[in-house]
């Protein structure tokens, strides 16, 4: 469904996009820190996401829900 498909049939290289910086880059298999084009950018993009999951977990929920009776 969401596989990356080949740029082109003539050849295998696989094109993906950093999640991080948008950068297109051959998805590599020997690349660690695929699909990410650089360690980097795959430190940056956990750090987003554990800071987004911190910022879930404190908020408040009880000003989200209208009083029910
Ligand atoms: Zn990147």
């Amino acid at each position: 469904m969401s596989e990356p498909q080949p740029s082109a049939a003539t050849t295998k290289q696989v094109m993906v996009r950093c999640p991080s910086c948008s950068e297109t880059v051959p998805y590599r298999t020997d690349n660690p820190y695929r699909p990410f084009c650089s360690k980097g950018c795959k430190a940056i993009d956990l750090g987003a996401w554990a800071s987004e999951q911190f910022r879930v977990e404190v908020k408040p929920k009880t000003e989200d829900f209208p009083d029910i009776d």
